[in-house]
């Protein structure tokens, strides 16, 4: 199938990869020269433009920062935005975490010019997107999903669909809120371990094999030296930026507002992390959080 994969970064670089491994003929497009260069010399073919990469694709797949970016790219910043330019009947597949709004805004727009749009959040971090495990989360029609389905499976490992367009988006800030939530917990309980003179790959394992196991524990520990592969082992560089999770528990506190949800230590979760951001934290990796919480010489 030919694809047109928009944003080359942290997740939709090895996504692209992994779909131009399995045969698919993909062209790839980031405004980030660097992104598209290092893409390039691991074999990727890039494209001079979002317009160029969308010429003759049969899908279109978006793995961009936020809302403003997805509805700059596909509805255009008053010029008219990709979707214009693509023929009736392109698969569209947004896999950015965005508002649920904004997913339904883009797939309305895409409707009127029937192209098949579909949100399909994902979960499983840049090891997932590296390994193809990603679980997405799919909103849209069932007919639509189907059709995406061979492509997501060269990307993940699971599959849901959870409910119309926009379903997917709430199931991933739900899911990332309370990421952000344990990311923390788990690193306030890590430096109280640390400061009473405990090795923190003994905590950790302790802890990960008893009732306060959890996904950080497992794959991503925020204690740098813990695990090799985890972002803290590479000075908090590359994984899920700090911006993109407090992005996303501003979505959350956005939509309990709307449904007046109480979502109380989402709120305070963000409040964590806006602040971890101000000072100076907002490109590092989001475990890097345990810095609030540390002692200095730790
Ligand atoms: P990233 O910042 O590494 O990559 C985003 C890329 O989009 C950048 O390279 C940027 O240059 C590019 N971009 C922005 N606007 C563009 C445009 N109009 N055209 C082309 N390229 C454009 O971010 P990421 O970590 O890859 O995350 C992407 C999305 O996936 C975000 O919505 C994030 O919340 C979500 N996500 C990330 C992770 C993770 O672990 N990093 C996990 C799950 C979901």
């Amino acid at each position: 199938m030919k694809i047109a994969f928009i944003g080359l970064g942290n997740m939709g670089g090895p996504m692209a990869q992994n779909l131009s491994k399995a045969g698919h003929e993909v062209a790839g497009f980031d405004l980030s020269e660097e992104a598209c260069k290092r893409l390039e010399s691991e074999g990727l073919r890039i494209a001079g433009s979002a317009e160029d990469a969308v010429r003759g694709a049969e899908a279109v797949i978006s793995m961009l920062p936020g809302s403003q970016h997805v509805e700059a790219l596909y509805l255009g910043n008053g010029q008219s935005g990709l979707l214009a330019r693509l023929p009736a009947g392109t698969l569209v597949i947004d896999s950015s975490t965005i508002s649920a709004a904004s997913s339904r805004k883009v797939a309305q727009a895409a409707a009127k010019l029937k192209v098949p749009c579909i949100d399909a959040p994902v979960s499983g971090g840049t090891g997932g997107a590296v390994a193809g495990t990603l679980t997405f989360m799919v909103g849209g029609s069932a007919d639509d999903l189907e059709r995406a389905r061979p492509l997501l499976e060269k990307m993940g490992q699971n599959i849901f669909h959870a409910g119309d367009v926009g379903a997917g988006q709430t199931a991933k800030i739900c899911n990332n809120m309370l990421l952000g939530i344990l990311m923390i917990g788990t690193s306030e309980a890590l430096a109280l371990g640390v400061a009473n003179g405990l090795d923190p790959k003994v905590l950790s394992e302790i802890m990960r094999r008893s009732s306060g196991g959890n996904w950080a524990l497992e794959k991503y520990n925020p204690m740098p030296g813990v695990m090799e592969a985890a972002p803290a082992s590479k000075s908090y560089a590359g994984g899920f930026g700090t911006d993109l999770m407090l992005k996303d528990l501003g979505l959350a506190q956005e939509n309990a507002a709307a449904v007046r949800a109480a979502t109380p230590l989402g709120g305070l979760a963000r409040n964590l992390y806006a602040t971890h951001s101000l000072a100076g934290n907002g490109a590092l990796d989001f475990s890097s959080v345990i810095r609030l919480v540390q002692k200095p010489h730790c």
